[in-house]
């Protein structure tokens, strides 16, 4: 791996998987046909009151892009963000005007 993880933002822990999707078949010479893409997966454990574990998946194109934009935080919260987030949903709300 060409970089380290920074932990979760949500659980500091859990379980995190890379997956290197390659072209299929293989070259002339033998060589493989190259990277697609490369997916990092992380599971944070089970918690009360959630359906099932939180899944989070960032992709790069190769294995250096995907593990920057798993390391992406954001240095302040998007102000174009801050009136979805405020409003909320309500129950039985799916959101769609
Ligand atoms: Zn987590």
């Amino acid at each position: 791996m060409s970089g380290e993880l920074k932990p979760c933002p949500f659980c500091g822990a859990g379980e995190t998987r890379e997956r290197v999707n390659r072209f299929p078949g293989v070259l002339m010479n033998g060589g493989d046909m190259g990277i697609i893409s490369v997916e990092i997966t992380h599971w944070c454990p089970a918690a009360p009151g959630q359906p099932n574990r939180n899944t989070i998946t960032r992709v790069g194109r190769d294995m250096e892009s995907a593990v920057a934009a798993w390391n992406q935080r954001a240095a302040t919260p998007n102000p174009a963000c801050a009136g979805y987030v405020q409003s909320g949903i309500t129950e039985g709300d799916d959101g769609v005007a």
